[in-house]
């Protein structure tokens, strides 16, 4: 990581620069509430701090944070997609929701992705690097910024496999949390793996309070290792254990995203296989009609298959609700998200006959 990131920093390692910089302590607590509080992007904006002390800060540590490079408003919801640019001209999305409850973002935890899960567009044009903390932080802030909004809910669900990224992503988690910055709920935020099961158990020994949402779409071994390569490395039965482990440990139900794609797992018989895999676990299914990725071709479920799939599912008492789609017109959905810029071809709202529907 780099160390003279200074939104990367916790209020620990603010008081120990400013001590080998000979300043005095508090003045970590106000670095530290300008930019987690009052979400500043620059030393300059540090008003109750000496100007020659914002000098000597400016030679000594970095600013990264992001800014807005494009915005789009959809037509069909209030969803607002964000193009913004890292300090290294790197691009990364973002996507802000507006739900009953508040404001939920959905951020990036890596430029690219390598985990290339064939229906997904994060990976195609591969991996760039780690986001760092500040990096992840700056996503929910600029954004909260140029809406006038805060921002409730947090789902780390955008570009990137976070558990790829676990040290930063950890770092991230408790800055947000911090009662002296945006001060979230831990209970308010998801993290979504495509089940790197060796990093499961790092987050179970830590024990939080989080959501953890495992892309699993696939009921058998054979299907999810042609569509996500990280079912060779652990398997279906490997990956289960761990969750059963991680409830076992947290307490906490585990959230399956299940992207229901045409012909490919969305038959009665997967249905079937599914429930029987995930019997007895305290869990809850999410189904994700697949969204559109121009490069793929898959197609999504048609209605009448998803909901014979939950009837299945809820006659093996499984808990399932299916995902709404929001900002589909500029491509925020799902597996949307990529390094660089999505296309933002046109889709049609859709109606929909999907008997339940997840708020
Ligand atoms: N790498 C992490 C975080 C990404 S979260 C993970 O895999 O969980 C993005 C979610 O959208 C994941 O559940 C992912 O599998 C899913 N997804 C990817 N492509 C999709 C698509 N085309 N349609 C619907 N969901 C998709």
């Amino acid at each position: 990581m780099d160390t003279k990131d200074i939104k990367s920093m916790n209020l620990e390692q603010l008081k120990s620069e400013m001590e080998i910089l000979g300043e005095k302590k508090f003045v970590a607590a106000q670095i530290f509430s300008w930019i987690h509080k009052h979400n500043v992007d620059s030393f300059d904006e540090m008003t109750n701090i000496s100007k020659a002390l914002r000098e000597k800060l400016k030679k000594n540590y970095y600013f990264y944070g992001c800014t807005i490079e494009k915005k789009l408003v959809s037509m069909y919801d209030e969803t607002v997609k964000y193009l913004f640019k890292l300090h290294d001209n790197e691009l990364i999305e973002s996507v802000v929701m507006k739900y009953k409850y508040g404001y939920t973002i959905c951020v990036s935890s890596q430029v690219g992705c390598k985990m290339g899960c064939t229906f997904c567009a994060s990976g195609i044009a591969g991996f760039v690097r780690n986001l760092l903390p500040g990096e992840i932080l700056s996503q929910v802030y600029t954004a909260q910024k140029d809406l006038g909004i805060r921002i409730s809910h947090i789902v780390m669900m955008g570009v990137g496999e976070p558990l790829d990224n676990f040290d930063n992503v950890m770092k991230f988690l408790s800055l947000v949390t911090d009662e002296n910055g945006l001060n979230l709920s831990m209970r308010n935020i998801s993290l979504s793996t495509c089940g790197v099961v060796s990093s499961i158990y790092k987050l179970l020994e830590k024990k939080l309070q989080l959501t953890l949402s495992i892309s699993l779409h696939a009921p058998n071994d054979e299907i999810r290792s042609r569509t996500m390569p990280i079912n060779k490395r652990w398997n279906i039965d490997e990956l289960l254990k761990a969750c059963r482990d991680y409830t076992k440990a947290t307490s906490r139900r585990i959230s399956f995203e299940y992207a229901m794609i045409s012909g490919v797992n969305d038959s009665d018989e997967c249905a079937k296989e599914l429930a029987s895999k995930l019997k007895g676990m305290l869990c809850h299914v999410n189904l994700i009609p697949v969204n559109p990725v121009k490069e793929k071709n898959y197609r999504r479920s048609d209605d009448n298959r998803i909901n014979s799939f939950i009837k299945i599912l809820e006659k093996n008492s499984i808990n399932v609700t299916v995902r709404r789609t929001l900002g589909s017109d500029i491509n925020a959905s799902c597996g949307q998200l990529r390094r660089g810029e999505s296309n933002t071809f046109e889709n049609k709202p859709r109606v929909n006959k999907i008997k339940k529907s997840k708020q």
